[in-house]
């Protein structure tokens, strides 16, 4: 059965309830084994909009035999054929995509013009971009001797199990699905708790093109269906983006099975301002790699702000006159800049830092934008973002990862004393560097513990750039032929005596 419409479905309340209550496991939408279900809240109301399948263990299995029967046939397929059949379905995500864009809305508070459409677009460039690299899984010949052919081939590794946090769930996904499936492998996703449902759409969507058991998803809570599918003796992979503490459970059950893990992890990603940077396009910067839109729920989130001295008071007061000028509202609303936090535990946990900071002494935290005025959003999970100045170095709030609107800025004075400090961190995700000295700049994008920098830039995202942190930030690469490469496929030797 599939209950879902054919054709593009604008209303997101209504979508999401027709494909309310399901995981999509074999080809089919497929309710859970124990009938159990939990709501999907839409943040911006705090109204239930939808039901997801709860998973369990049981689910897990089935979806897991499922995926493990299809791989063997789609391994067989040759590889420009499957590759040729993932952008044929990223064709469907392409025609779905103010679709997709709107139900992300719904269930994460992602405002639609400046977060959840970017989303759904970079879902098809995704799919579209390993859809082509189907040619490209080749192997060495590597010489011996004229009796001996010595060649290496790509494998795929099985069974994927993928988990996915809520924050850009669609592209985590697909930047997982699409690689693994081009290689050769299935896969089976356990979306985030609080985001099932476009992720759900998509895995749908993709099945009309794919044959049926190589995509599949179930929804469920971390410890009742996350941790079985990592466990799962078929699960030959697994490939996680979420927080480092669940990062570090996961890899401790991948190691006890021996199977390799990918991990992307948190961030608390530095952005270092120059007195000789062009100033008007460095605020500009400092909004979008803060992740304003987004209540700063980014990995990448620019939350530690360093800005030499002499345009320090100018460079703030700028910033924080510009994010005053954003809109926060309904996420579904074409003026809105700004959407929600995702959940009632993230709200108070944000709420707390923020707190935390205006009570520390010496520290000033001024709060922009204004609360939505609309009665329908009253209960709605909205925070103004905070900008912090005269933080010590060990606040918890410079420290930790507050995954919300909140951002600390710090004057500086040497260029050597910026790097010692914007380096002192657990975390390696991203940092960006604003000057116009190329010296300076290359020194830093060098001298910087970071899996990405930027000069004079913000993030943008790249199906064909690898992606990933270094320290707690996480193991591995996202995106890029690498990442399916080295990441989705293993390297078997075959050595030919013709002697
Ligand atoms: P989380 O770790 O709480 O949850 C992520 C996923 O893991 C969810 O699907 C959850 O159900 C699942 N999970 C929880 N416990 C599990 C267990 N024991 N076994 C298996 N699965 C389990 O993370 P979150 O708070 O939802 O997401 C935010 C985090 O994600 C932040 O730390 C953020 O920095 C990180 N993130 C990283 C990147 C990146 O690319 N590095 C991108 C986006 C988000």
């Amino acid at each position: 059965p599939n209950p879902a419409p054919g054709s593009p479905l604008l209303d997101p309340a209504a979508l999401a309830k027709a494909i309310s209550g399901y995981h999509f496991i074999g080809g089919r939408y497929t309710p859970a084994r124990s009938g159990k279900t939990f709501d999907v809240v839409n943040p911006a109301t705090g109204a239930a909009v939808a039901q997801a399948a709860d998973g369990d263990a049981a689910d897990v299995d089935a979806a897991v035999t499922e995926a493990a029967r299809a791989q063997k046939e789609w391994a067989r397929m040759p590889a420009r054929k499957r590759g040729a059949l993932v952008y044929q379905a990223a064709t469907l995500i392409r025609e779905h995509v103010e679709e997709l864009a709107r139900l992300v809305a719904l269930e994460t508070g992602k405002a639609l013009r400046t977060e959840s459409r970017v989303e759904a677009n970079n879902v098809a460039d995704i799919f579209e971009f390993f859809g082509g690299l189907g040619g490209e899984l080749k192997g060495e010949t590597v010489p011996f001797g004229p009796d001996v052919l010595n060649v290496t081939v790509r494998e795929p590794l099985g069974v994927v199990g993928a988990i996915i946090p809520w924050n850009i769930p669609m592209m985590l996904m697909a930047l997982k699905a699409a690689p693994a499936l081009v290689a050769g492998n299935s896969i089976v996703v356990k979306s985030a708790e609080e985001a099932p449902l476009a992720v759900l759409r998509i895995v749908e969507l993709m099945n009309r093109v794919l044959p049926a058991g190589v995509f599949n998803i179930l929804s469920g809570q971390g410890p009742e269906c996350g941790a079985p599918l990592v466990a799962h003796k078929l699960v030959r992979k697994v490939t996680f983006t979420g927080s480092v503490e669940t990062g570090r459970i996961i890899a401790r059950v991948a190691a006890d099975k021996l199977i390799p893990a990918t991990l992307e992890l948190g961030g608390k990603s530095p952005m270092i301002v120059f007195a000789d940077c062009d100033f008007e396009k460095t605020v500009a910067g400092a909004l979008t790699s803060m992740r304003f839109t987004r209540q700063g729920q980014s990995c990448t989130a620019a939350s530690r702000i360093f800005v030499e001295r002499p345009i320090f008071d100018r460079f703030v007061a700028e910033m924080a006159k510009r994010v005053d000028a954003m809109v926060m509202g309904d996420p579904l609303d074409e003026k809105t800049d700004i959407g929600t936090i995702i959940s009632p535990e993230q709200f108070s946990k944000v709420q707390g830092f923020i707190a935390e900071g205006e009570k520390t002494a010496g520290a000033t935290g001024r709060a922009c934008s204004a609360m939505p005025s609309d009665p329908a959003l009253k209960k709605g999970l909205f925070i103004r973002p905070y900008i912090f100045t005269g933080l010590t170095k060990d606040s918890r709030l410079v420290r930790e990862e507050i995954f919300g609107p909140v951002t600390t800025v710090f004057p500086f004075d040497s260029a050597d004393e910026v790097l010692a400090e914007a380096n002192d961190s657990e975390f390696g995700l991203a940092a960006t560097v604003w000057t116009n000295d190329l010296k300076i700049a290359l020194g830093f994008a060098h001298g910087l513990e970071a899996g990405l920098v930027q000069v004079n830039q913000n993030l943008v995202v790249q199906p064909n750039l690898s992606y990933g942190g270094v320290k707690n930030s996480g193991l591995g690469k996202e995106a890029s032929l690498e990442s399916m490469l080295e990441h989705f496929t293993h390297k078997k030797t075959i050595m030919v005596n013709m002697a």
